[in-house]
């Protein structure tokens, strides 16, 4: 059985974990956190009772695919025989440099370091080792069991070697890869983020309210979720956080994030995480309503 190694067992961390242990990978999840890794366990266990209540899987591959999950704190022991260490560590470039800095003197010179960045630069990240040619991006998106995309985004020296087998691998999970290369936002934030921003400004400029925006949307573009809560379940920080990427990246006034997003994130209303944010959210039930603040 070949080995993997996650680290960071939040919300991509859990569904990556999830989706290599279906496919039969031993993946071994790594969080500085107990208590993430021990929610990141149960999230997948109650991901797969849900898939064995809709009779996509049986029983026995939940049983397999939770056996095939193991957890650990200490990034050595986690890392040890893997082929591949997928990162999905906190949005944080200093982190995540630490982490790469780390995971090259551990892992065997033939190991691949993927990252599931929503916005550094795989270039930045890769320069931190010595296997730069090695090091590529694995970009999951939410939830990874359910959403098909993969987006594999080349460094400016990962190998051909390296992104084929990539590329290879997403399919053997049943995703479909698509190859870009690493400029600020790739393709999926760089288009995406400047829309919910757009939204964001359309509400800021008062042209229309948070149910309005997101009626145009879904029901004018099929989108299947409106742009402001998108931004919600996506979290309003981790918006800002990447349109600060492209802004700073492309010098472009036009990636420029609303204020009202700013103040939102200074106020501490992230989206679905902090149980308000454009909407307002109870955990543990799947009821919305349009935030106190945003209501006529
Ligand atoms: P999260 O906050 O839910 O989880 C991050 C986890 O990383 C936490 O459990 C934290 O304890 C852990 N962590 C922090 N420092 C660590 C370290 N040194 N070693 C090991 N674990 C550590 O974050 P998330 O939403 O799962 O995002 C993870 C990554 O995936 C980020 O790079 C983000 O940009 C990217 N991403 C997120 C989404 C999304 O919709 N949330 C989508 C695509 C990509």
């Amino acid at each position: 059985m070949k080995k993997v190694t996650v680290i960071g067992a939040g919300t991509m961390g859990n569904g990556i974990a999830h989706v290599f242990a279906q496919s039969g990978f031993s993946v071994a999840l790594v969080d500085v956190s107990q208590d993430a890794l021990n929610k990141a366990v149960a999230t997948v266990s109650k991901n797969l009772d849900r898939m064995v209540a809709k009779g996509t899987i049986t029983a026995d591959v939940k049983e397999q695919t939770i056996k095939n999950i193991s957890t650990n704190t200490a990034l050595a022991a986690g890392v040890k025989d893997s082929i591949l260490v997928v990162e999905a560590a906190t949005e944080n470039m200093d982190l995540k440099f630490k982490i790469f800095r780390e995971m090259d003197q551990l892992c065997a010179p033939e190991v691949i370091l993927a990252s599931n960045t929503s916005s550094i630069s795989i270039t930045k990240i890769a320069a931190q080792t010595k296997r730069a040619d090695k090091v590529i991006g694995m970009h999951f998106m939410n939830p990874v069991p359910v959403m098909k995309l993969v987006e594999v985004i080349r460094g400016y020296a990962t190998s051909d070697e390296t992104t084929k087998a990539i590329l290879e691998l997403s399919k053997q999970l049943g995703k479909i890869p698509t190859e870009v290369n690493d400029y600020p936002g790739f393709v999926a934030n760089r288009i995406l983020m400047p829309m919910i921003n757009e939204a964001i400004i359309t509400l800021f400029e008062g042209v229309a309210g948070v149910e309005e925006i997101d009626t145009v949307m879904k029901l004018g573009m099929a989108h299947p979720m409106g742009p402001l809560q998108l931004a919600d379940f996506i979290g309003l920080d981790v918006c800002l956080s990447i349109l600060h990427v492209m802004y700073d990246g492309f010098k472009n006034p036009k990636y420029a994030p609303c204020p009202l997003l700013v103040n939102m994130v200074m106020a501490g209303h992230l989206g679905v995480k902090s149980g308000n944010g454009f909407y307002e959210y109870v955990a543990g039930s799947k009821e919305s309503k349009v935030a106190a603040q945003f209501r006529k």
